[in-house]
């Protein structure tokens, strides 16, 4: 038996969370996203991110309540993932270490960028 088919018969298919209690826990957390702190007030943009996380992942058996829900953005959340954590801080570290890393990466490509910029300005 596939073991999605099996975790849904243990865990029941993955909740649809109403808006209502998605918005409470989006207030109690003042809009703010537990792994990198943006501000999903901010902008239309940042709102259109806003996503309730499962600090114990629910497809790992993570209880649907409320104390085990955060605001999350959509790019923490998916970083994140349905990795398992001890704790909202363990899963901050995990979060932010690979957020460092893909600041890294853009950081790395913006400044290929600027030299082929400057090159090709040099060269006109
Ligand atoms: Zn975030």
């Amino acid at each position: 038996m596939p073991l999605k088919k099996i975790h849904r018969m243990v865990f029941g298919s993955i909740p649809q969370l109403k808006r209502e209690e998605a918005l409470q826990v989006f207030e109690r957390d003042h809009f703010k996203c537990q792994y990198c702190g943006i501000d999903m007030l901010a902008s239309f943009e940042n709102w259109m991110l806003l996503t309730v996380d499962h600090i114990h992942a629910y497809a790992r058996g993570g209880a649907p309540e409320l104390d085990n829900q955060v605001t999350a953005c959509q790019p923490c959340n998916t970083i994140k993932g349905t990795r398992e954590f001890r704790s909202l801080e363990e899963a901050k570290k995990f979060v932010h270490s690979k957020r460092a890393e893909w600041e890294k990466v853009y950081q790395e490509q913006a400044k290929v960028r600027q030299t082929a910029r400057a090159n090709a300005a040099h060269a006109g």
